[in-house]
């Protein structure tokens, strides 16, 4: 099970990226509500009307780094975006330029973490560059025959490894 201290650390940390981003703005933003009930395959995500973060306590568990350095960072900016700029592109300039300036956080969407516990069942497949894993949607999709997948990097055709 989770321990207390990594949803406590993730705590901790939007409110040290809060007082951080009120003193650099010299304004005060409200602190969000901090829930941990996001459930699949996103680690975060923030509610801007209501001013609250989810953070996904599965992958919490094991990726208690990138939580700390991207996710809370991130989903953090989302919400001072919002109260700085209004209806604003939600990874557009704005945000970028805070992940950039209050917290030297390259601006990236996608969190290089495993997510196998929460995408459910994956199927192996293989091409010339080796092994890969696709979802089960997608293994469907090539089982009824309706779609073949494509390597970007090889350009053969996937092939079911078992
Ligand atoms: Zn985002
Ligand atoms: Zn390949």
């Amino acid at each position: 099970m989770l321990s207390p201290t990594s949803q406590q650390l993730v705590i901790q940390k939007v409110e040290q990226c809060f007082d951080y981003a009120n003193e650099r703005f010299n304004q005060h933003f409200d602190l969000p509500k901090i829930s941990f009930k996001q459930r699949g395959k996103v680690a975060g995500s923030a509610r801007l009307q209501s001013n609250e973060l989810r953070f996904n306590p599965i992958l919490l568990q094991d990726n208690l780094d990138i939580f700390i350095n991207e996710v809370v960072p991130h989903e953090v900016c989302h919400l001072l975006a919002h109260q700085l700029y209004g209806r604003v592109k939600p990874h557009g300039q704005e945000w970028q330029a805070l992940m950039i300036d209050l917290f030297a956080v390259t601006p990236k969407t996608h969190h290089n973490m495993d997510i196998q516990k929460v995408a459910g069942e994956v199927f192996r497949y293989y091409c010339q560059c080796g092994t890969l894993e696709l979802s089960i949607r997608r293994h469907n999709k090539i089982t009824r025959g309706k779609q073949n997948y494509i390597c970007r990097k090889c350009h053969s055709v996937l092939k079911i490894a078992s």
